[in-house]
């Protein structure tokens, strides 16, 4: 059986948003084998925290790999500020057989011929101005101290084609792509010239990537076809759009997984969010664990066009992974805070009150707060309004109601509670509740009741007994 190699190979200039995280995903789903590879030659914009942070990252997500990088201490293989001499025997072989040759056109000339192509309705393309320099030239030139860029050179004859695993058939002309730089003059490579060099040596069968990449592609494929490299699949998956329809940014409501990690978003949640992001599954059954999300995965069923991130969905997702989170991820999702002041007797319970309750563990600390401590949010100014419409007879018959009932025995309080006063429904709840929580919202009364124990409930309701007088 022949095992299918996938690839995620970001640059690590700053912390891992959605986008990214949902191209790994993606990735990773698709392959049998799967590599990391860091994409470092931008010296200025890369930083080993980034590096670090993007490993934490993509092992929160549930994501690991076979290849590459455990950290960012950088090793030969999988950091590409270590691979220069891979790429400078490939330019020096590219360079020896003519197929790429010394541009000493400065930015300034670039710029104007630009212009002028523009200004005369042709798209922008490189006039070959340095295409047939004699050694003699470049010798001279180089001799004056010029610093030459290395450019591809591309026959107008050359026709790149490839069928895209999501976009189809593609097909672009050498007259359209003209010769393109693969070494700028201050000798950093292109980074598609890396990208392209690694993904082959690397055995990468297929690139799975953002659809902003795909104008690289054919230039990637003319290098690899000029190098004998083995050229991989490709697939160009779609933007995210923010709720206005422009890319995602941290203007239009990107995150990074770090912002989610630290607000309390279980990993599943965002990975069943970006798994659906432009991608359905045959049979969706509702939150998937992670390897059903990754059995499920298939590359043909990735839309073309691109997707919008809702964080509604997210909220969602979360929602469903605070549900079916076991006892033991759920207790240590919660703050330490929270922790320590759950009494052991009442953790099942409370547990039981956050999986229905709860979307973050700032939500379980306020409730902790309510059934365990004295420090807990009163009622603000209109449910005090409400609790003292309820009146002191109301609160004396929960107290009377409370000494007579076993204080696991909800329904027999509350019947007595209805007997004294005559109350029942809204009118009756809407003052205990206000009176034990402070809130309107909330988990049912019965298990407040057994949360919170007499003495708490009967030192809450004294209170508006005494407020009501
Ligand atoms: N380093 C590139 C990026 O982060 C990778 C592009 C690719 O996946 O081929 O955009």
């Amino acid at each position: 059986m022949s095992v299918l190699k996938t690839r995620f190979a970001p640059s690590p200039t700053g912390l891992l948003h959605l986008g990214n995280a949902r191209t790994a995903l993606f990735s990773a789903f698709a392959g049998d084998r799967f590599l990391l590879r860091i994409e470092d030659t931008d010296s200025e914009r890369s930083r080993s925290v980034f590096v670090d942070g993007l490993i934490e990252d993509l092992h929160w997500l549930g994501l690991d790999w076979g290849d590459g990088p455990q950290s960012s201490v950088p090793t030969e293989g999988f950091f590409q500020s270590r691979r220069s001499e891979i790429y400078r025997a490939y330019y020096e072989r590219l360079e020896a057989e003519e197929m790429a040759y010394p541009c000493f056109c400065t930015q300034a000339e670039l710029e104007i011929a630009r212009k002028v192509q523009l200004s005369a309705g042709k798209p922008p393309r490189y006039s070959g101005k340095c295409a047939a320099l004699t050694r003699e030239q470049v010798q001279q030139r180089l001799a004056q101290g010029l610093k030459p860029a290395l450019r591809f050179r591309v026959s107008s004859g050359d026709e790149v084609e490839f069928e895209d695993g999501v976009r189809g058939p593609q097909h672009f002309r050498g007259e359209d792509i003209g010769d393109f730089i693969i070494r700028r003059a201050d000798g950093t490579p292109a980074f598609f010239f890396c990208n392209a060099v690694d993904d082959a040596l690397m055995g990468v069968d297929c690139v799975i990537r953002g659809e902003d990449h795909l104008s690289n592609t054919p230039r990637q494929l003319l290098i690899l076809r000029a190098l004998d490299l083995p050229l991989p699949a490709y697939a160009h998956i779609s933007l995210i759009t923010g709720d206005d329809g422009a890319p995602l940014s941290k203007r239009n409501g990107s995150v990074s997984l770090k912002e989610l990690r630290e607000r309390g978003y279980f990993p599943l949640a965002v990975a069943n969010m970006l798994a659906r992001l432009g991608q359905y599954y045959e049979s969706d059954p509702g939150l998937m664990s992670f390897a059903d999300l990754r059995a499920g995965f298939v590359i043909g069923h990735l839309g073309k066009s691109p997707s919008r991130f809702d964080p509604h969905h997210l909220d969602h997702w979360q929602e469903e992974s605070v549900r079916a989170a076991g006892h033991e991820s759920l207790w240590q999702w919660l703050f330490g805070e929270t922790r320590s002041i759950v009494p052991d007797a009442n953790r099942a319970q409370f547990l039981d009150v956050v999986r229905s309750n709860c979307m973050f563990p700032s939500d379980a600390d306020q409730w902790a707060r309510v059934f365990f401590t004295d420090e807990w949010e009163r009622p603000d100014a209109e449910a005090g309004t409400e609790l003292a419409a309820a009146g002191e007879a109301f609160f004396l018959a929960a107290l009377d109601a409370l000494s007579a009932a076993d204080h696991t025995d909800f329904s027999g309080f509350l019947d007595r509670v209805k007997q004294r006063t005559g109350l029942k429904g809204k009118s009756l709840f809407v003052p205990l509740r206000l009176a034990l929580t402070g809130r309107h919202d909330g988990p049912e009364l019965a298990k407040i009741f057994r949360l919170l124990g007499r003495e708490r409930m009967t030192e809450r309701f004294a209170r508006y007994a005494d407020m009501a007088c």
